[in-house]
């Protein structure tokens, strides 16, 4: 099976850029930040604290996500139920970060992240998939950009949405959730040494999707 492993820290745009590179290459697209945000949202609902151990880690026993695709677009369940837009308000992403640094809830996702994988040629974006879900990837991505250009694309996504969100404030989250994923014990955000680095800082999306687009299509030439 082929595996395009995209990591990086928040609104670099990897979810848009591997929806499209999925769609071009036929492969499937796997999100595994909906796999957290969806642990995260349960916590919430359920009235605890996701930076709390004690409370999130009994909770596992009760959780379980999966993942459909309908016209080729991933959705996702927690518990049978289709929460792909809950898990996108604004309050799930602290959560989603939180209770993704406990050992316990990486341990719970990571045997169905690698199934996914071992079953169909995927795309699969996170923060730890070139590093430990899919160490032997047959193309690592690690695709950054300037907090700035962000928090602006996250900015822009959410008030498309109709969430009412202030710049600045957003500015402050996505350092927040880059400094709690990549100052983890359990799998930080980092680059696999052989992942590709791409700074999309300044690119327009398409210009990104472009870029990527040719990077794939050079790097897999001899697979595709
Ligand atoms: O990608 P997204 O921003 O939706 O991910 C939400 C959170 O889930 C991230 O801030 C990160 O803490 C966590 N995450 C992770 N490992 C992954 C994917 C996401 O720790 N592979």
């Amino acid at each position: 099976m082929l595996s395009i492993a995209i990591d990086g820290p928040s609104g670099a745009g990897k979810s848009t850029i591997a929806r499209a590179l999925a769609k071009e290459l036929g492969f499937i697209y796997v999100d595994t930040g909906a796999m957290y945000r969806a642990i995260g949202l349960y916590v919430l609902r359920a009235g605890g604290d996701p930076a709390d151990s004690r409370f999130v880690v009994p909770c596992l026993a009760d959780i379980s996500i999966a993942l459909q695709y309908q016209d080729g677009s991933q959705h996702i369940l927690l518990n049978g139920e289709d929460v792909s837009e809950d898990i996108r308000r604004p309050e799930c992403s602290m959560a989603s970060s939180n209770v993704s640094a406990i050992p316990e809830v990486r341990s719970f996702l990571l045997g169905q992240q690698r199934g996914i994988a071992q079953k169909q040629n995927c795309i699969m974006d996170g923060r730890d998939i070139g590093t430990v879900v899919l160490p032997d990837a047959t193309l690592k991505i690690f695709l950054t950009a300037s907090p700035e250009d962000r928090a602006s694309r996250r900015y822009k996504e959410l008030t498309a949405k109709g969430y009412h969100m202030d710049f600045e404030e957003l500015l402050d989250e996505i350092e927040k959730r880059d400094y709690n994923d990549a100052n983890r014990a359990a799998a930080p955000l980092k680059q696999a040494e052989d992942a590709v680095l791409v700074d999309t800082t300044g690119n327009t999306l398409e210009q990104s999707i472009a870029q990527l687009t040719a990077l794939v299509k050079e790097k897999l030439h001899d697979y595709l």
